[in-house]
């Protein structure tokens, strides 16, 4: 059985490859292999916090609750559209940039040097890490 079944989403179990694959879960749930990690599905490659840690781009200096705000403090070019991931001793998740902003103007993107502020999903907390994944 092993044969037919191959590889299996270490997440939910879905085949990921054998002829089960071929002929339902791909066509029918459209799930395949993660390109960032082949061992789990598409599907669950969001859940699986440890895929990638990305590069790091930065760290949090500041983070204004009342606003759900946090100020990076950039190492490396980032832009709108990059998805993040933002990590600390008591923070881990990963989010889209929809927006930046230097000194409360939007901007499309913004270099390494630059102190930027960004709509964060939860809360963070200065010293934590920011990796583009
Ligand atoms: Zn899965």
């Amino acid at each position: 059985m092993e044969g037919y079944m191959g590889k299996k989403c270490k997440k939910c179990d879905a085949p990921l490859e054998g002829f089960i694959y071929k002929w339902i879960v791909s066509k029918f749930f459209g799930l395949r292999p993660s390109k960032k990690d082949p061992s789990v599905c598409n599907k669950c490659e969001d859940s699986i916090k440890d895929v990638v840690q990305g590069r790091e781009i930065g760290k949090i200096t500041h983070y204004y609750s009342h606003l759900s705000v946090g100020i990076i403090e950039l190492s490396d070019f980032v832009k709108v559209g990059n998805r993040i991931r933002i990590k600390g001793n008591t923070t881990d998740f990963a989010q889209n940039l929809s927006s930046i902003q230097i000194e409360h103007k939007n901007v499309s993107e913004a270099n390494k040097g630059d102190l930027i502020g960004i709509k964060v999903a939860e809360k963070v907390h200065p010293h934590d890490k920011v990796y583009k994944i």
